[in-house]
């Protein structure tokens, strides 16, 4: 048996941030074991998981651009969230196959789902600004919440109105200048506001006194959660949700929790 080790796997796959953060655990714990990133093409990824799966020092990968939904076939077993979403950002060897896990959409249950549920119980509203893969994930989570009214702001508005469709759930498509209703969570989970995209110009006054989070991460202090804190409102970055999936998987691959308490200089190097 050589080193254990797990992965991430994409195309491109140069940008994850996934092996600093795993190798950051390792080390702090210890472990004898090693985090890769790894470039599959699209038409690869078959072979790959075959001859990876057959490999006893592999301990399983995270899944990025562009095979999340073309993995969910070479699970063998799924999580409820992979199963909801339709897609796998976790593959893990297990007696009898891979087992599939959607990380990202626990992750920011995690801080979403009680917040929405909050929001439901003051009769305040739930506002999604974007309609790409991250609002998927996040409509996946608030579907879960009777009686909310959920507004969703895209530049697109017939996509945001799909994605309602979608979850069959009823709530108002608008547009991104829309003026916001009472809220009390709003996420940002577009593109606007990253580094080479557009800012994304919005007032949060109208609101009330939502919590706020930022699923962006390039930067990590956006000008929406800027606005925010100023206004002394409670925020989420999109660090958060990176890391928190990160942690999930690390237990899978290697057996143990990432450390307690070694977040913020986690954070430090991620941002430097
Ligand atoms: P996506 O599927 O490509 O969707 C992009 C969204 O941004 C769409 O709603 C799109 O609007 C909007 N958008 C893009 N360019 C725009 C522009 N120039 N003007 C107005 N709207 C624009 O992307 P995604 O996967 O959902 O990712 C969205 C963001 O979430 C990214 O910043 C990504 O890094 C972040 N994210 C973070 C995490 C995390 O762990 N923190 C995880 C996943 C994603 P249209 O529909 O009108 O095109």
């Amino acid at each position: 048996m050589g080193t254990p080790y797990a992965e991430v796997i994409g195309d491109p796959v140069e940008h994850s941030k996934s092996p600093l953060i795993h190798r950051f655990w390792l080390e702090k714990l210890g472990i004898e074991g090693d985090y890769r990133a790894t470039r599959v093409a699209p038409d690869a990824l078959g072979d790959f998981l075959r001859a990876r799966a057959s490999d006893p020092d592999w301990r399983g990968c995270n899944i990025t651009i562009p095979h999340k939904e073309a993995a969910l076939s070479w699970a063998a077993s799924l999580s409820p969230a992979a199963a909801e979403a339709g897609a796998v950002n976790t593959l893990v060897p297990v007696s009898g196959g891979l087992a599939g896990f959607n990380f990202d959409v626990d992750a920011l249950a995690a801080d979403v789902l009680p917040k929405a549920q909050e929001a439901a119980s003051m009769e305040q509203a739930v506002i999604v600004i974007g309609a790409g893969g991250a609002a998927r994930a996040v409509l996946q989570i608030l579907r879960n919440v009777p009686t909310l009214d959920i507004a969703i702001l895209n530049r697109n508005r017939a996509r945001a109105e799909t994605l309602l469709h979608d979850f069959a759930l009823a709530g108002a498509a608008l547009p991104l200048d829309a003026r916001l209703p009472p809220a009390g969570l709003v996420v940002n989970a577009s593109s606007l506001g990253m580094t080479g995209y557009p800012p994304l110009e919005i007032d949060l006054s109208p609101a009330g006194r939502p919590t706020v989070y930022d699923l962006v991460y390039a930067p990590i202090e956006t000008d929406l959660l800027r606005q925010a804190r100023q206004r002394g409102l409670a925020t989420f970055d999109g660090l958060t949700m990176l890391i928190g999936q990160a942690r999930l998987a690390f237990e899978r691959f290697f057996r143990l929790p990432p450390p307690q308490g070694t977040e913020p200089e986690l954070r430090e190097l991620l941002t430097r």
